[in-house]
């Protein structure tokens, strides 16, 4: 991302950060929304499964389901206009609407794809949005800030301010109020109509049927009033059979806004026709006398062909947003045309990267949690990832993380680094209050001077490290302590050590290692991880071992995942040796719980403690109620367990370099959950983590400590 760019994102980051009012509304959103879909989602535990099958069959036959929907729409009287481009479709419905027309539109995506309001409103048209949420935006000029609450950031006053302006007298500031006032002026519109525009959650290509679901009523009426209804939907949206659009509207309800099925379900299927004998063949019933279904192609072939034919795959409930931590602080300053990280994929059909890039491409934290919200599972942060590969080949990485991945992938220079940083450190950074921090304002570089950073070790963990060889080790493993350890958190190497010593397992240290190469990976560089991975791949691979262990999740992703991905292309003896190695890995905890039988801690540690679960643990590896277990092994622990405990803490490594103050914004909410527990202690499994919950606790003045797992276990082991 070179400078100017940067300087886009990061204010638009600052511009979301500020408007707080927006956040309580989005905040307001969640609190409603995510306990009822938590709740939904395990009543329908076939659905996500059924729903991913469905999509990945519409988009391997793209073509085949096109045209059967196509041939079964006109069947049933509609017509059907492909559109190759947002300009294509937007000149087909121009075309449909008379000069100076009045046009009744319900909340589309597509529509909003491809501009339809305002450019329907350039040529003189009348476009009133029925959405109670639009319409506020409509009135209050501004864009849509959640995908189905998209008036959330705008205060009930600024509202009742809105509707009094309309209707020309004071209203009374009240929902109940607000609501009678919308219907009112908007029947009057629905009324007088030449059009109404919709989207579509789903189209069966079988019966050629157009489903549309909602809470208001509004689209049905959207739907059935004028005389021509506009159906909007990008070709995506096309599912084979009635059956399977069912369990698109099913899953847009649970998953979407955590109901079983959505208020109103309309099924569309051809024009409306009167089958009064009495009547000619003619004569139409009460709905439209034409249905025109427009299906958006609009660079998603492209798309496809790019490798992102997964991002067809959603539904558009928005259930990724109410758990995104970037979206839930900066809102719509995050995504472009969809919000959010989805919206970035959207950003590539057009193959424009600059906007992908402007739009907060280097946001996402990778912290999965859109991915397990979603009813398809889409993997936007590995599209994501893509896109950062896409940009680093097409500009380079730049030169700092150049700088920095040159140096991460050399065993000899960190030690040096970590030695001169000890040494001369002392001029750069000073004990303060809070911990250690700068003495200079480094925001270029993501260190305020307030930012409480970890001391620098002077001796690497692997220096001090003496793992013994034991008589007769239940298990040998290899531990690949990673930069934080050996340069900064050295206790947590030694404490682990100490823990595996006492259950008897012998560990081994490889000579050589260098950085997992994750913040290479997750900036796009994959040359630079190559190498890494290369070097630790021959430093492992020789260890004779039962399993190799890590106190660090990203890192052991890094082994188990991503060195397979690096080298999926290459020959079959790197490929084995590097599957050899990924089927070793494993989390502290997991090997604690799983690979052996632990020894019953003796020593009591009378504190209240409570666990935040860190997102490539939880997620990639799905390892979360080990760390639990042991903890409530410990004599004398009180265990409470924290709200949201598995949202992001906000580290995202390099992230919280570029853009320190969201990741504090992300972690501040966190630590109020961490607060709300009462804990003393607050454990986690992840170095970076500990590293960022450290900072916020001393810049709220808090007192928790922070301990990994293993820290604590071994102090229950009788370490000091
Ligand atoms: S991975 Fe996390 S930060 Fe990135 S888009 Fe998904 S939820 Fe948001
Ligand atoms: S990506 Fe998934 S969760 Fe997000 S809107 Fe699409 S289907 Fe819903």
């Amino acid at each position: 991302m070179g400078k100017q760019t940067y300087k886009i994102v990061k204010s638009k980051v600052t511009e979301g950060l500020k408007d707080m009012e927006s956040r309580k509304g989005r905040f307001r959103a969640f609190d409603a929304i995510r306990p009822a879909m938590l709740k939904m989602v395990p009543n329908y535990p076939e659905l996500s499964n059924r729903l991913r099958q469905i999509k990945e069959y519409s988009m391997d036959h793209l073509d085949e389901v096109i045209a059967k929907a196509q041939r079964s729409l006109e069947e049933k009287g509609c017509k059907v206009y492909l559109a190759d481009t947002a300009e294509d479709a937007q000149n087909y419905i121009a075309s449909l609407i008379p000069k100076e027309g009045l046009v009744v539109k319900s909340k589309s995506n597509a529509g909003k794809e491809i501009n339809i309001s305002h450019y329907l409103e350039d040529r003189g048209v009348t476009v009133v949005e029925t959405d109670l949420g639009d319409r506020i935006n409509q009135l209050a000029k501004c864009e849509a800030s959640h995908s189905l609450a998209p008036a959330i950031h705008l205060s009930i006053e600024k509202i009742t301010q809105l509707f009094s302006e309309e209707e020309g007298i004071q209203l009374e500031c009240t929902p109940e109020a607000l609501v009678v006032s919308a219907r009112k002026g908007l029947r009057d519109f629905l009324v007088k109509a030449d059009v109404g525009i919709s989207g579509a959650n789903a189209i069966a290509a079988d019966t050629g049927s157009i489903f549309v679901t909602e809470n208001e009523g509004n689209i049905r009426a959207v739907s059935m009033m004028p005389k021509v209804h506009i159906v909007i939907a990008g070709v995506e949206k096309i599912v084979s059979t009635l059956e399977d659009a069912m369990q698109v509207v099913r899953a847009a309800a649970v998953y979407g806004v955590g109901q079983d099925i959505g208020t109103y379900v309309s099924v569309i299927s051809g024009v409306s026709e009167s089958l009064d004998p009495d009547l000619d063949e003619d004569t139409h019933g009460q709905g439209p006398k034409e249905v025109h279904i427009v299906l958006l192609k609009n660079g998603r072939q492209e798309a496809i062909e790019a490798g992102f034919q997964e991002s067809l795959y959603c539904i558009n409930c928005g259930s990724c947003l109410n758990f995104c931590p970037v979206y839930a602080e900066v809102g719509s300053k995050y995504g472009y045309k969809y919000l959010g990280g989805r919206g970035l994929v959207f950003a590539a059909f057009h193959g424009d990267l600059e906007k992908t890039e402007e739009n907060g491409l280097s946001l996402c934290i990778g912290c999965q949690k859109c991915q397990t919200a979603c009813p398809v599972q889409m993997a936007t942060p590995n599209m994501l990832w893509k896109l950062r590969q896409d940009a680093v080949a097409q500009k380079g990485v730049g030169w700092k993380k150049n700088l920095i991945f040159s140096m991460l992938s050399k065993p000899q220079t960190l030690p040096v680094v970590n030695k001169l940083a000890t040494t001369f450190g002392k001029l750069a950074l000073k004990e303060s209050d809070k911990g250690m921090t700068s003495r200079l304002t480094l925001n270029s570089f993501g260190l305020p001077q307030e930012r409480v950073i970890p001391r620098f070790s002077g001796k690497s963990f692997t220096e001090i490290a003496k793992p013994k060889p034991l008589a007769k080790p239940v298990k040998k493993v290899g531990f690949y302590p990673g930069c934080v350890v050996n340069y900064t958190e050295t206790d947590l190497g030694e404490a682990l050590l100490h823990v595996l010593a006492e259950n008897n397992v012998e560990v081994k240290l490889a000579n050589e290692d260098v950085c997992c190469g994750i913040p290479s990976i997750v900036s796009g560089d994959l040359d630079h991880a190559k190498t890494m991975a290369l070097k630790n791949i021959a430093a492992y691979s020789s260890l004779e071992m039962d399993a190799l262990v890590f106190v660090c999740p990203s890192c052991a992703v890094a082994f188990k995942e991503e060195y397979p991905k690096l080298f999926a292309e290459d020959s079959p003896e790197l490929q084995k040796k590097v599957r050899n190695l990924a089927l070793k890995v494993k989390d502290i905890n997991e090997f604690l719980s799983q690979d052996i039988r632990l020894k019953p801690p003796e020593h009591r540690v009378a504190e209240t403690v409570t666990y935040h679960d860190p997102c490539h643990l939880a997620r990639s590896m799905g390892v979360k109620k080990e760390p639990r277990e042991i903890i409530q092994k410990i004599p004398g622990v009180n265990y409470v367990e924290m709200q949201d405990a598995d949202m992001c803490c906000g580290f995202g490594g390099s992230f919280s370099l570029s853009f320190y103050e969201l990741s504090q914004r992300i972690n501040e909410g966190k630590l109020k959950d961490v607060a709300d527990t009462q804990a003393t202690t607050l454990a986690t499994s992840c170095p970076g983590c500990m590293v960022h919950f450290r900072d916020g606790i001393a810049q709220h003045a808090m007192k928790q400590k922070v301990s990994h797992v293993v820290q604590i276990l071994s102090r229950a082991y009788g370490r000091r």
